[in-house]
């Protein structure tokens, strides 16, 4: 089954670097496909609507839901091809500008280009195990958080050391009625900036210490206290838990990079080993945000951005050499001017 509209780029992933990949090759005047396994675009930032986001140039503190409510709108300007609910599991290059991308079900979709745009890949929380192998996975045991307020007045208890951790300890500190943060070590992966708030917070910060055990309600379904053990002094200790919240990370499923066919050169057998101008070792093809590696690179939504301008300039430059220009600025794009022309007069 082959969809018959050839673009000149399919951009796999519907992230913020898909997006705005997107956005940016809409300035370029290419045609746009972008394939999403997921039902909805928006990448990783469906992880954490409710959390804030502060660093992205000339944005205020913004939640998560409208930075990708933003980025979707944004990346529709110039109306890309958009499947969603597809899972790419192959790319072939058929010629120097001609690649033919599968997806699960079978379809086949060709471009003369392809930006790989897969972040983290197919991810899903990572469950939390206790000491003796039991899963936590009753439903006050959290693995992303939908709305603050869920939380207001409760004793919550919160695993991991890693920057969502610590902003999530941040933003709740504010709602619950006590908050405990257990790192399994003293080393925080977190902007300094936010770990100092966090120190100089009432949170209670519990390192070196791991869950022992969970103790349920009398029905077997929730979790009411957690038994923890410190390594240091192997002092264990009981907390009191309304809700537990659980950020140790993220398993993903192996992805159609990784097979030898693609062709890829693979950085920690994961992220695609690229440059600063995004290419890959298969020409025509180029990656962008959290899977590509160079040096230098910038996991953040910022950093991202700057990698889809990359990937955008140099599709263009290997679709059309002669015709391609430096780096195009939004204020001196025709088209958008006259949107915005047509949206004053019609006011
Ligand atoms: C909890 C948390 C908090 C964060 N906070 C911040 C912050 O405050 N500021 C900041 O700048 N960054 C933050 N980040 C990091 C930021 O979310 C990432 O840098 C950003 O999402 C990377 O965008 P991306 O498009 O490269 O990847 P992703 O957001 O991972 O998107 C990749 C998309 O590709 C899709 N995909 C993968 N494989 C396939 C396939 N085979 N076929 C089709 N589709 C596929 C996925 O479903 C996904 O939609 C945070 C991350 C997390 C987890």
């Amino acid at each position: 089954m082959a969809n018959q509209n050839v673009t000149d780029c399919t951009i796999i992933g519907g992230g913020p670097a898909g997006l705005y990949a997107a956005f940016y090759a809409g300035m370029r005047d290419l045609s746009v496909r972008i394939i999403e396994v997921k039902e909805k675009l928006g990448g990783k930032l469906h992880f954490y609507p409710e959390k804030r986001i502060w660093d992205i140039g000339g944005m205020p503190p913004t939640l998560g839901a409208d930075v990708m409510s933003y980025l979707m709108d944004q990346g529709k300007t110039f109306s890309p091809e958009i499947n969603l609910n597809k899972k790419v599991t192959r790319i072939n290059k058929i010629n120097a500008q001609l690649f033919k991308v599968t997806s699960l079900n079978g379809e086949e979709f060709f471009s003369r280009s392809v930006i790989i745009a897969t972040g983290g890949g197919i991810v899903s929380p990572k469950k939390l195990q206790a000491n003796q192998g039991q899963l936590f996975n009753q439903p006050n045991v959290h693995y992303t958080i939908n709305r603050l307020n869920d939380f207001k007045d409760r004793n919550v208890v919160i695993v991991g050391g890693g920057n969502s951790a610590i902003d999530w300890a941040n933003e709740l500190k504010e709602y619950a009625g006590s908050l405990h943060l257990i790192h399994r070590s003293d080393t925080f992966r977190a902007h300094e900036s936010q770990l100092r708030q966090l120190k100089e917070s009432s949170v209670h910060i519990h390192s070196y210490t791991s869950i022992e055990d969970m103790e349920l309600d009398e029905k077997r379904e929730s979790v009411q206290s957690i038994t923890v053990k410190n390594s240091q002094t192997d002092q264990t200790y009981r907390l009191d838990c309304d809700d537990l919240i659980v950020n140790i990370g993220f398993e993903a499923e192996p992805n159609f990079h990784q097979e030898k066919e693609a062709n890829l050169l693979l950085k920690d057998d994961y992220y695609i080993q690229g440059n600063s101008q995004t290419q890959t070792s298969v020409e025509g093809m180029y990656a962008v945000g959290d899977i590509v590696d160079y040096e230098g690179k910038v996991r953040l939504i910022a950093g991202a951005f700057n990698d889809a301008v990359n990937a955008v300039n140099q599709v263009k430059n290997h679709l059309n050499p002669e015709s391609a220009l430096p780096t195009v600025m939004s204020s001196f794009h025709k088209e958008l001017q006259n949107r915005v022309h047509d949206s004053n007069s019609d006011n």
